[in-house]
C-alpha cells in the first residue's frame, strides 16, 4: 500500500494491451515517485503485472479489460472519479478491443479527462499533473 494517501491523492487508471504491458510496467517504474501517493485503478491483468513488479503501488483491481474492466473505468470517468487515464494501446494488433478504446476516448473527451495512449503523452501527463 502507498505510504502517502491523502484525500486529494491523484486517481489514475492504468491499462495496457498485452503487447504493451511490459512497456507500461517499465514506464510506471521510471515514474515511480509520481505514483507514490496516487490511487491507481487497473484492469485485471495489467494490475497484476504492476503489483508483481511494484508491490507498494496502491492499486485497486478492476475486472479484466475484455470482461468489462475498461467499462468500469468508463463509469469512473463519467462519475468524475479519475484525474487521468493512461492506456497503452497496441496499434499493431488487429484491434480486437477497438470498441473499448473508442468508448474510453469518447468519455475522456466528453469529461475533458487527460488521457494518454502512448509513452510521450503519458510523460506529459505525469509531468503536468503528478509532480
Ligand atoms: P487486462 O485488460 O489488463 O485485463 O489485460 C486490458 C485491456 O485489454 O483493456
Amino acid at each position: 500500500m502507498s505510504t502517502d494517501l491523502s484525500d486529494n491523492a491523484l486517481r489514475v487508471a492504468l491499462v495496457a494491451h498485452d503487447a504493451r504491458k511490459p512497456d507500461l510496467v517499465e514506464w510506471v517504474g521510471a515514474n515511480f515517485d509520481a505514483f507514490r501517493g496516487a490511487s491507481v485503478y487497473s484492469t485485471g491483468t495489467t494490475g497484476r503485472r504492476l503489483s508483481e513488479a511494484m508491490p507498494s503501488l496502491n492499486i485497486t483491481p478492476l475486472k479484466s479489460g475484455p470482461l468489462g474492466g475498461d467499462q468500469q473505468i468508463g463509469a469512473m470517468i463519467c462519475e468524475e472519479k479519475l484525474d487521468a487515464l493512461i492506456f497503452f494501446v497496441d496499434p499493431l494488433a488487429p484491434m480486437p478491443h477497438d470498441v473499448d478504446v473508442k468508448a474510453l476516448t469518447r468519455l475522456a473527451t466528453v469529461y475533458d479527462l487527460p488521457m494518454a495512449c502512448s509513452r510521450s503523452t503519458a510523460d506529459l501527463i505525469v509531468n503536468g499533473l503528478m509532480r
